[in-house]
């Protein structure tokens, strides 16, 4: 009779560690469950970031190409015209850079476009008139590069 009560004892001592074990389980799978939520949120959110990232990067290329597009590459024009890129001087605002190699790029001071050998319009742009002198590497150096590219009048593009 001893032994029965013993072992009835014993069985109901494991069905209590059971049910605590399960309930141990269950709250581990619960913390899985909230991490991996908690990951996936995460990285939905990095994903949007980047998708975002990438949608602004790519509307300021697309606004700089109109920029360029709408380019007169001249100075002059009155405040904002001019800034919009709609110069009314008959000069040019670019510079032109000597290159360590020999080549000569050209450089739009109002909208940034580059002209090198081969592009479409270099040559005509090689030739644009304008009043900046031209810079060599050997001024290639640090602000140097845009100091040299001042108009003679003082003011810059
Ligand atoms: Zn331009």
């Amino acid at each position: 009779m001893a032994d029965t009560t013993g072992n009835s004892k014993r069985s109901e001592t494991s069905a209590k560690l059971d049910e605590v074990r399960l309930k141990k389980e269950e709250l581990e799978l619960i913390k899985l469950e909230d991490e991996v939520k908690k990951l996936e949120a995460h990285r939905a959110q990095f994903l949007e970031n980047r998708k975002q990232t990438e949608e602004t990067l790519a509307e300021s290329k697309r606004k700089k190409l109109e920029q360029q597009e709408l380019c007169n590459h001249r100075k002059g024009g009155m405040d904002l015209e001019g800034i919009a890129g709609n110069g009314s001087h008959a000069y040019h605002a670019i510079a032109k850079h000597q290159l360590g190699d020999g080549r000569v790029m050209v450089l739009c001071l109002r909208c940034q476009k580059i002209w090198m050998p081969g592009d479409e319009d270099y040559k005509e742009m090689l030739r644009a008139q304008t009043d900046n002198v031209m810079s060599t590497s050997a001024q290639f150096g640090g602000m140097r590069f845009m100091d040299v590219h001042q108009f003679q009048d003082g003011t810059s593009a």
